[in-house]
């Protein structure tokens, strides 16, 4: 690791003592950002290929977004959801238009809230098709992630998240991601309401659905008449290519969560409901004090505008490639990867048997060698960088990720 200035020591030793310990932050101290650089309090520079986990899509201090938030501060900063404002009416607008499916939208903070909404909508909807309390079976997938309140803990099927909070809330059912039989299994039993599932898996390390996939999980919830949710948090506003990432998986789902970038960096969360289910909640049936935000909507405004853009999508698929390449090339020298996976700018390096659990380790060189990354678990690297990186950041990205493994194998 780098060697701190006393400043930023006595700044992480704050953290050590005060905060829950529920994070093992690299010892560094960020200060600002301009966009995919970051700078620490020492004045050090890194390249950001992990943007605050999929986050800051557009990296930081977007000019767009700066104007967008600073306009909303200085005229309204909240007005509950007993008012309307200007922001949250044209995002709600914007995003059904923008999904092609949608017909409503319930604005929250996070991803967790998101989910949590798309939980009880699902209960609620078989609630009114009179199915009984233990036929509203939810079915999700090992290695999946969804949030950390109780419910979408519970959805989230690795045990690590789960352990020691228990009794978990009923109703889940997990199965392989990816195996289709087991899909038809499961239905089979008669009590399922949904199927949850991220396109490509993020946290669970960055597993894509694989082709056909989503597209029988639709089939089945038709033919048993259950919902698809799919959790976009992670994979959506245009990482992977598409601003969604199933339109690349041809279907159509009935719930679509958001979260992550679609503030880039200022925190919202969305619920996007189609037809199946638009109507099921009514006045009361759920709620939040700051969904709906007119900050976080005016800046979520101009980040799906620009993340829906061409050029976006046309960097996304340029800086993977680039990306994709120069980890072949690394992994020829160095043989450290068993596999490079993902979709667009969502990748995961995943270790190769010799390096098993070193992807921690492997974030300590890429921090002192002036490189921000994220690990996907113990196994994998995941490269989340913003969508508008340029060519220049990237090149110098690589470059150092280069110098960090050699560094890492060596040492
Ligand atoms: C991050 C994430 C969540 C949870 O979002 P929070 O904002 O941390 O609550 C849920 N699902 C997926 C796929 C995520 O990546």
């Amino acid at each position: 690791m780098q060697s701190q200035d006393g400043s930023a020591q006595s700044l992480i030793d704050l953290g050590k003592r005060y905060w829950l310990p529920v994070y093992r932050p690299r010892d560094l101290v960020l200060d600002h950002g301009k966009g995919a650089r970051v700078w620490d309090t020492t004045g050090r520079d890194y390249v950001d290929l992990g943007g605050g986990i999929a986050v800051n899509a557009l990296g930081h201090q977007d000019p767009d977004l700066l104007e967008a938030l600073t306009t909303q501060a200085q005229k309204l900063w909240h007005a509950s959801n007993v008012f309307y404002t200007e922001p949250p009416l044209r995002l709600a607008e914007e995003l059904v238009e923008a999904s092609g499916f949608a017909e409503r939208v319930f604005l929250c903070n996070s991803g967790a809230e998101a989910n949590e909404a798309a939980i009880k909508l699902v209960r609620k909807w078989a609630t009114a098709q009179g199915r009984p309390a233990d036929k509203r079976v939810i079915i999700t997938f090992r290695g999946s992630f969804h949030g950390r309140t109780l419910a979408t803990v519970t959805a989230t099927a690795q045990p690590k998240y789960q352990e020691g909070y228990e009794p978990l809330p009923g109703g889940f059912r997990y199965l392989d991601f990816n195996d289709a039989a087991a899909l038809e299994a499961a239905f089979a039993q008669g009590d399922v309401a949904a199927v949850m599932l991220e396109p490509v898996q993020g946290e669970g390390g960055v597993l894509p659905a694989t082709s056909g996939f989503i597209r029988r999980a639709r089939e089945l919830c038709d033919q048993y008449n259950a919902l698809l949710v799919l959790d976009e948090i992670q994979c959506g506003m245009g990482r992977t290519g598409t601003l969604f990432a199933h339109t690349q998986d041809d279907v159509t789902p009935d719930i679509v969560t958001l979260a992550k970038a679609l503030g880039c960096g200022f925190p919202i969360g969305a619920m996007l409901a189609g037809p199946k289910v638009a109507e099921v909640m009514q006045f009361g049936a759920h709620g939040t004090t700051f969904g709906g935000n007119p900050m976080a909507a005016a800046v979520a405004r101009v980040a799906l505008r620009k993340l829906s853009s061409p050029e976006i999508q046309a960097n996304v698929d340029n800086q993977a490639q680039v990306l994709r390449d120069k980890l072949a090339v690394l992994n020829s020298e160095l043989n450290i990867f068993s596999e490079v996976r993902g979709r667009g700018l969502m990748i995961g390096a995943v270790l190769a048997d010799a390096y098993k659990g070193k992807a921690g380790d492997i974030l300590n060189y890429a921090a002192a060698h002036g490189l921000l990354v994220l690990q996907a678990g113990p196994d994998v690297l995941r490269f989340v960088p913003p969508l508008n990186i340029g060519e220049e950041d990237m090149a110098e990205g690589v470059k150092r990720l280069g110098d960090a493994l050699r560094a890492f194998v060596a040492g």
